[in-house]
């Protein structure tokens, strides 16, 4: 079928001058957006590359991939794994994964559990606090996908307990307050393992957004190396012109390849749209044009044929 065989080469061979966006969320996950509607907006706001991204979940992909055919751009399956580091929470992004592989599945298959458990945990610790039925409301706006904080400060919300989201995490969701549950992601080990059992790539998410010292992060940036990974989301909806700069000094300097993503969620957070992230800083590598991720597009051909 020379049309298909057509249709997978656009889908799949590198695009060095289009805009990449390879972090995003949705409906699976935290997102707003189902996969299909995400991907749609995303080439409608000119995006040239998506990956979808999910919290601990693969189960977009295929309708997202789906939708990117349809759409003419070229899709990165994608994940962005829970990982707990020194007692921190830290977020990894896997590019070019292979989904249904057994080592991720089964690994995901923990974080869901562990998601679940303290879902229940935090319904209780807000039952005490005389806020009942937040279990099920969460779960209502989960909608089928991975349970999430997002989803009970939705349902916070709603009841009124707080203005927006952003309010709703502070006063209920952060460390120190009342819907607060401590627990274990993911290792760093364990997480770039499920990534490269999968035959993907790892990048840090949105580093400038811990909070540890220089020093520290640099100890998680040489223990990342260590395991295999390979880049840094410099440019992040979430990072400022400045954090941009400082993230990509590190990579030069460490010599990480650099990636850029939205860290899009839905139509809802209206200071971050698709299509509009700033360019990756000159002197930095796209990880776009790594060797490794020639490797893997080239690997993802052959599967696609
Ligand atoms: P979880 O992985 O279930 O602990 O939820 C983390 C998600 O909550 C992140 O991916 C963000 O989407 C969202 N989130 C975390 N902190 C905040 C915040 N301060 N304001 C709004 N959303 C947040
Ligand atoms: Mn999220
Ligand atoms: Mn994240
Ligand atoms: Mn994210």
């Amino acid at each position: 079928m020379a049309e298909k065989s057509g249709d997978s080469l656009l889908y799949s061979r590198p695009m060095l001058n289009s805009t990449y966006d390879l972090h995003t969320h949705s409906t699976a996950s935290d997102g707003t957006l189902t996969p299909a509607e995400l991907v749609r907006r995303a080439a409608a706001t000119g995006v040239g590359v998506l990956a979808l991204t999910d919290h601990d979940e693969t189960a977009g992909l295929e309708a997202a991939a789906e939708a990117a055919r349809q759409a003419r751009i070229g899709f990165v399956p994608g994940i962005e794994l829970s990982v707990t580091w020194s007692h921190q929470t830290v977020h990894i992004v896997g590019l070019q994964i292979q989904p249904e592989t057994p080592v991720l599945q089964a690994g995901i298959g923990k974080l869901r559990e562990f998601r679940n458990w303290r879902g229940e945990e935090i319904a209780r610790r807000l039952e005490k606090k005389g806020i009942g039925g937040a279990y099920q409301g969460a779960l209502g706006f989960a909608g089928g996908g991975i349970l999430s904080r997002t989803h009970f400060a939705h349902f916070l919300v709603e009841q009124g307990h707080a203005r927006d989201v952003r309010q709703v995490f502070k006063r209920f969701l952060v460390q120190g307050k009342p819907g607060y549950v401590p627990g274990q992601w993911a290792s760093l080990e364990d997480a770039l393992s499920w990534i490269h059992a999968a035959g993907g790539l790892a990048v840090i998410a949105h580093p400038a957004r811990y909070r540890i010292s220089a020093t520290r992060l640099r100890q998680l940036l040489g223990e990342f190396r260590e395991l295999g990974g390979v880049a840094l989301e410099v440019v992040s909806g979430s990072h400022s012109r400045d954090e941009i700069m400082q993230m990509s000094t590190l990579v030069r300097q460490l010599g990480f390849a650099a990636s850029a993503g939205s860290d899009y969620h839905g139509p809802e957070n209206p200071y971050l749209d698709l299509g509009r992230l700033p360019e990756l800083p000159a002197g930095c590598r796209p990880l776009w044009q790594h060797e490794a991720w020639q490797d893997v597009q080239e690997t993802a051909d052959r599967r696609a044929i």
